[in-house]
């Protein structure tokens, strides 16, 4: 973590224990979660309604933050893995109960089996064989019924248990998803990174991450509002698909700022991806959709490292991100790599020492 970013944290940290410590609610996480998203401001719609209740003079109760947390953070993946998991259980308690039941009707037919053979050893005449066989053959139907009903109960569960997997496949996948723009979120780039780091150490193969940031997007926001915010946001990430491919991983890695990991790719090479999608981003025009109003285009400014054997994913993002930082600070919209960073850092530390 750089300390820009470590300074920037910490100030959201602050101001959501500020706020739960004012408003006497308790900071329980995620009441905390709840502030601490507030104080980052990457939820408008969430921070619209915050601001509504403070302007309103409401005291804020713990009901009031749990609904805010179900409505806007509770994650409706969570929902859908927890009613995948109780039919789940379900299914696997009435198979349990068929089993059980074929069970006790196998054990009572092999109870009356061994009666029989016990009335077989005696004499019988022909009516007390005639009353034998009437019952084993009524018995045998039981246990003929039991089983079809078995059968029946487990081929449903199978049909069940099928679409209990899709379910929890479907689940799985959207919890790799960022729900607003659909390309992956921070945790699949966490363990794609992840992925890649141990692939390119293995491999002795190159490795590049790529950070990018929209630029002055406040304003825009400010400007055209958060919907249609949301809408750039989208056609960013699918700018940044569109132009990678194979192995490559693109991600929205929190707010307006996204990433991609470029296995297999040289620092020339991740510079002129990042180039690539550096122009088809400043070429859309941007129309607002209700209107066909003209929003005018927006930049983004671009962060560009190598990965080396000394790398973790934490100095590696880092790297990045410091590449970030000084391509918004020479005027933004533009692409930084290491290898620049470095001579703007020589050439920064020449002009302190002629100064
Ligand atoms: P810079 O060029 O320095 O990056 O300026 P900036 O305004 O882009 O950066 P800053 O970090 O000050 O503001 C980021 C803004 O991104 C704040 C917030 O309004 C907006 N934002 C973050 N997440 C979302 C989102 O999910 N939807 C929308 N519409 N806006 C978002
Ligand atoms: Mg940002
Ligand atoms: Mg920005």
């Amino acid at each position: 973590m750089s300390d820009q970013e470590f300074t920037r944290t910490l100030g959201y940290a602050n101001a959501a224990f500020d706020l739960l410590k004012r408003s006497g609610i308790p900071p329980y996480p995620q009441f905390y979660e709840l502030l601490y998203t507030y104080a980052t401001g990457v939820n408008p719609s969430l921070n619209n309604r915050i601001n509504a209740i403070f302007r309103s003079g409401t005291v804020p109760s713990s009901e009031l933050a749990e609904t805010l947390y179900n409505e806007f953070l509770k994650s409706d993946v969570n929902d859908r893995m927890s009613s995948v998991s109780e039919r789940m259980h379900a299914r696997i308690e009435a198979v349990h109960d068929a089993i059980d039941t074929a069970m006790t009707t196998a054990n009572a037919y092999s109870g009356s089996l061994q009666s029989a053979s016990g009335d077989l050893e005696r004499e019988l005449d022909a009516e007390g064989m005639k009353a034998l066989s009437l019952r084993l053959l009524a018995e045998t139907r039981r246990m003929q019924d039991t089983n079809r009903q078995l059968e029946s109960k487990l081929e449903a569960s199978r049909e069940d248990i099928a679409a209990l997997q899709r379910d929890l496949d479907d689940v799985r996948r959207e919890s790799m998803l960022d729900p607003l723009t659909k390309i992956a979120n921070r945790k699949s780039f966490d363990e794609g990174l992840a992925d890649a780091i141990a692939a390119a150490a293995d491999g002795g193969t190159p490795l590049c991450l790529m950070l990018l940031d929209i630029d002055y997007f406040k304003n825009f926001n400010d400007t055209y509002g958060h919907q249609t915010g949301d809408q750039v946001l989208r056609l960013v990430a699918m700018t940044l698909k569109s132009n990678i491919k194979g192995k490559d991983l693109a991600a929205r890695y929190g707010g307006e700022e996204f990433v991609a990991v470029l296995p297999s790719t040289d620092l020339d090479g991740a510079v002129i991806v990042a180039e690539n999608i550096r122009k088809a981003i400043q070429a859309k025009e941007l129309l607002k959709r209700s209107t066909n109003e003209k929003l005018g285009r927006i930049t983004a400014s671009f962060g560009v490292a190598a990965f080396t054997p000394q790398d973790n994913a934490m100095s590696l993002i880092e790297r990045a991100d410091r590449c970030l930082y000084a391509a918004k600070r020479a005027g933004r919209n533009r692409v930084v790599s290491e290898t620049e960073l470095i001579e703007i850092d020589d050439a920064s530390e020449r002009d302190a020492s002629a100064a």
